[in-house]
């Protein structure tokens, strides 16, 4: 069977070739096999080499220390590390969270966690253009306040949140603040230097690295304070033990340091790519943007497509496109999902709505036929519909 075209990259990306063939290296009996912790033999100085190599191409991308960068197995767990490490050790200081409804579940889940064990949430709304409102932030803000999580980049709509004022009244409090930046970090500049964040959460599978592995950014400077939630070993400055996966943090290294050298150009291209798909849409009636172009990172499109059955659509396209609808597998049954629902749509206008996301092996050729199809496959629907 062919493929169909692959335009789900905000899901996960393939790792790049030049990634693979470094993560090869590390694995079998005549590569860099050993473990990082062993101090006593070449085998481990060698796989602690690349651990550190990879620490300082994961830094550089974000403009932090290396020290700053601890290893993980991947957002998810970051995510869990700061929102749990920081609540625990300033449990005395206080025990309220901000975060926001739109925020990927390895945040919310954590926040729920939280409020089973007695914290309270506070989940900012966003406008229907996806962005949080900084008046009301303002006033969430409580003198038992320790942490603020805020995402970056959403990975269902792509819409930037303005991180740096974030953290600007996050720090006029001297509340910590925590960022999952699993979608922007190799998409869009992300520069702690310039962001007032004290923890970050990055992922490798989404700019084309392996799964399986992430870190979580942790400022020295002032220091972030968070208490460990994995124990065994004291790796990782005693802050996430376990045996460095030296191929997943090799490969994870090669992947950031390739996202930094192609990010001028590729932004460029993808966001060329994002507008040719959508100015074919745009010719068809009623099919309207979800979230807002204007504060969107490139290469990413979320439309809404009035009156016509979501599933349907993405049955009819599965042969030719691989793209994400806007509702979630739970476990019983289609939900729609609960990021666009923020934006003011119904749970029908949420089913509605496709997720495309082009990435760094889509071709101008790829959109070309991914927009004939769309169209296609859209009046053909609406062709049979009642509604229509
Ligand atoms: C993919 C993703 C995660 C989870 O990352 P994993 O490395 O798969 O655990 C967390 N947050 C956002 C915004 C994501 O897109």
């Amino acid at each position: 069977m062919k493929h169909p075209i692959y335009l789900d990259y905000m899901a996960t990306t393939p790792v790049d070739p030049s990634v693979a063939e470094v993560m090869w290296r590390y694995l079998t009996p005549t590569g860099e096999f050993g473990n990082p912790a062993s101090i006593t033999h070449v085998y481990g100085w060698r796989a602690k080499e690349a651990v550190e190599t990879a620490r300082e191409q994961v830094a550089g991308l974000i403009h932090a220390e290396p020290n700053e960068i601890i290893w993980t197995s991947g957002a998810t767990e970051s995510n869990n590390l700061a929102i749990k490490g920081v609540t625990e050790f300033f449990q005395e200081k206080g025990k309220h969270v901000i975060t926001c409804i739109t925020e990927h579940k390895a945040v919310l889940d954590p926040c729920r966690y939280l409020e089973k064990k007695g914290y309270e949430v506070t989940y900012l709304p966003v406008n229907s253009r996806g962005l949080i409102n900084l008046e009301q932030l303002q006033q969430a803000i409580r003198s038992d306040t320790v942490l603020i999580s805020i995402m970056h980049v959403n990975n269902e709509i792509g819409v930037i949140q303005d991180i740096v004022k974030v953290g600007a009244i996050a720090k006029q409090h001297g509340i910590l603040f925590h960022v999952d930046a699993a979608q922007s970090v190799g998409k869009i500049a992300v520069d702690v230097q310039q962001i007032p964040v004290d923890l970050m959460s990055l992922a490798s599978h989404k700019v084309y690295g392996p799964k399986g592995i992430g870190a979580l950014y942790v400022r020295r400077k002032p220091r972030a304070r968070l208490t460990p939630q994995i124990h065994g070993g004291g790796h990782e400055l005693g802050l996430r033990s376990g045996t460095l996966a030296t191929h997943q943090i090799a490969g994870m290294g090669a992947a950031f340091a390739l996202a930094q050298s192609l990010m001028p150009t590729e932004s460029i291209r993808l966001a060329h790519l994002r507008d040719l798909l959508w100015q074919q849409l745009a010719e068809l009636p009623s099919v309207t943007i979800n979230g807002s172009l204007q504060h969107c990172i490139p290469g990413m499109l979320n439309i809404h497509v009035h009156k016509t059955d979501g599933e349907s659509l993405i049955t009819a396209l599965q042969p030719t496109l691989a793209i994400s609808s806007g509702s979630a597998c739970t476990s019983a049954e289609v939900e729609p999902s609960y990021v666009l629902t923020a934006l003011g749509l119904t749970g029908e206008e949420a089913k509605n709505s496709l997720r495309i996301c082009v990435g760094r092996y889509t071709t101008e050729k790829d959109i070309m036929t991914a927009a004939t199809c769309l169209k296609e496959k859209i009046q053909w629907l609406r062709g049979m519909s009642p509604l229509w």
